[in-house]
């Protein structure tokens, strides 16, 4: 006898009850605290706050910012022990943005910290590196330096990755492309001449 899995299984009471979830969740996020920041315009920023803070993700930084971290990384590890996967994939969401904020925070000080925030398949790092030598003359392989010889640094590497991958899936234009790599390239040129001065080749 054929069976419905959709009704054997009681989806179609499960799917009636999606809306109703939504509208509890919608309800939730306004009840909520909200972010007391004050935005670019002056008004109150009004972001979900992140947890154990009063501010949201964007306009909790500094030290308070890392003290947050601290503590979502111990949360994000406990998910990672965790036999659901989706809490599991959550603690590893988690713990890739926190460890990527490190990072920039890091490059901050020194952009020659190794590192990068963008992890790429084989391939598409062969498509990214063919973009960034045809289109702009950057053989990362063989010659990662700039003219005066100095390192391209790994935070401008970084930067100059995510602007092939961007324009290579056309979430940019060309020209966005090409505006990318020229400040990647300017900002860590102007890093290398305020910290160790002038290197002519
Ligand atoms: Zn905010």
């Amino acid at each position: 006898m054929a069976v419905c899995i959709t009704k054997a299984y009681g989806l179609d009471r499960i799917r009636a009850r999606v809306p109703a979830w939504h509208a509890a969740m919608q309800a939730g996020k306004r009840a909520a605290p909200k972010c007391v920041a004050t935005n670019a315009a002056g008004e109150r920023c009004g972001g979900v706050r992140m947890r154990g803070a009063d501010r949201c993700r964007c306009h909790l930084t500094g030290p308070e910012r890392d003290a947050t971290d601290i503590q979502r990384a111990v949360e994000a590890r406990k998910k990672l022990r965790s036999t659901n996967t989706m809490r599991r994939a959550d603690g590893e969401t988690a713990l890739r943005n926190i460890a990527r904020r490190q990072l920039h925070r890091a490059w901050k000080r020194d952009p020659t910290v190794a590192g990068a925030t963008l992890v790429l398949e084989d391939h598409d790092e062969s498509r990214v590196l063919a973009w960034l030598a045809e289109n702009h003359g950057l053989d990362l392989e063989r010659r990662p330096f700039h003219d005066n010889g100095r390192p391209i640094s790994a935070r401008a590497i970084d930067r100059l990755r995510w602007a092939g991958t961007l324009a290579l899936t056309q979430r940019i234009t060309a020209e966005g492309g090409r505006r990318r790599v020229f400040a990647a390239l300017r900002d860590d040129l102007a890093w290398w001449r305020k910290h160790h001065g002038e290197l002519t080749p």
